[in-house]
């Protein structure tokens, strides 16, 4: 094949003009990272869930606030249904792991925490559940084991020190322990101030640890109110008072065991509870504008459907299909800077992908 000159001529110009167009990659936009984040669990809620309760509400519905939203593929290592011990290490080490663990891969190889990346760069780190602090979710935030059910060791993990501020139920797995030993005394002697009692009075401290129940928290309907609020915004104050850069799991525990329960009107209450806590940490990161709001699930719980009432046609009647998980996709909502990573949809592994590297800056995790 032989060229005219005047194509030959025609294709040096291009080649010329091409660079900027044609060449090269287009820039990837750079993305602004928050100073803080706030990653909120609503373990067992999806979408059935959040539209059976948020469809209609009569007030603020907070999800309805979120400029990006995300899908995640739930399953673990070792099965498409997850349980909260792998939906939750998934979220701490970037890996899949088998259900019931803690923190661990599937080969219960101990992985570098979202906590210990974080602390190494000195950001503050918390956690906060109507759970006990060691339940499976909370756990996976800072221990590593291969047993969810080690909730005596889960405590002790505590003292690694990677988690700085820690509320929620389970005393009797610090202080009333079967091995005797006192967790709350060993704590104190690295600095924590500790503090076990049923009502939630106020803290000033970098670190603490403290306990509201013997186990779990009070259901809704048994009067828990706002405490899971009261808790969010009193670790928050104190991460803001303390470090310049911080994270906290915020987790709305018992939607999950509503839906095990297939008691509709219990996870009802625990999801507008959550949506209410929500409210409170989307209006404080309106005003201080460095922080990142997530909200997802580890897995939807009951298999929940939402059925035609021919009684009342513009209500529905909720279905369970299992007393278990589901294996459906769950949605991620995001606001604030970085934001924008959280579009789309992805396995639950790319959301500590893109949380370390909003900690870290390191694009080879995004
Ligand atoms: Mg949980
Ligand atoms: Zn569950």
């Amino acid at each position: 094949m032989s060229l005219s000159r005047k194509s030959i001529l025609f294709i040096l110009v291009a080649l010329f003009l091409a660079p900027p167009f044609i060449l090269a990659e287009p820039k990837p936009k750079k993305v602004k990272r928050p100073k803080r984040i706030i990653f909120l669990i609503g373990d067992g809620m999806g979408l059935a869930q959040i539209s059976g309760v948020m469809v209609n509400y009569a007030g603020q519905n907070s999800f309805e606030r979120f400029p990006v939203i995300g899908l995640s593929k739930t399953a673990s290592a070792d099965n498409y249904v997850t349980d909260s011990g792998a939906g939750a290490t998934v979220f701490s080490i970037g890996r899949k792991a088998k259900n019931g663990a803690i923190g661990v891969d599937s080969a219960e190889q101990k992985q570098a925490l979202l906590y210990t990346i974080a602390k190494s760069k000195k950001w503050g780190t918390a956690v906060v559940a109507t759970s006990s602090i060691t339940h499976a979710t909370p756990a996976s935030f800072y221990a590593q084991v291969p047993s969810r059910k080690m909730e005596e060791e889960i405590a002790e993990s505590l003292l690694n020190q990677n988690c700085d501020i820690a509320i929620g139920g389970g005393s009797k797995f610090f202080i009333n322990r079967k091995d005797g030993k006192n967790i709350f005394s060993g704590l104190n002697q690295l600095g924590y101030v500790t503090k076990n009692d049923t009502v939630l009075t106020p803290i000033d401290a970098p670190k603490f640890v403290y306990t509201l129940a013997n186990n779990g928290l009070k259901t809704m309907s048994e009067g828990r109110a706002d405490l899971l609020k009261k808790s969010s915004v009193l670790v928050q104050t104190n991460l803001v008072k303390y470090y310049k850069n911080s994270i906290v799991m915020i987790e709305g525990s018992q939607i999950d065991w509503g839906g095990h329960d297939n008691d509709y009107e219990y996870m009802k209450a625990e999801l507008l509870d959550f949506n209410e806590v929500i409210n409170e940490v989307l209006d404080w990161a309106a005003k201080d504008k460095n922080t990142l709001v997530i909200v997802t699930a580890d897995h939807e719980t009951g298999g929940l459907s939402l059925l035609e009432d021919k009684q009342n046609p513009m209500q529905f009647k909720p279905h369970y299909s299992t007393k278990g998980h589901s294996g459906i996709m769950v949605p991620v909502f995001a606001y604030g800077p970085g934001a924008e990573l959280f579009g789309g949809i992805y396995e639950n592994t790319s959301i500590f992908n893109k949380l370390v590297y909003l900690i870290t800056g390191n694009e080879s995790t995004k």
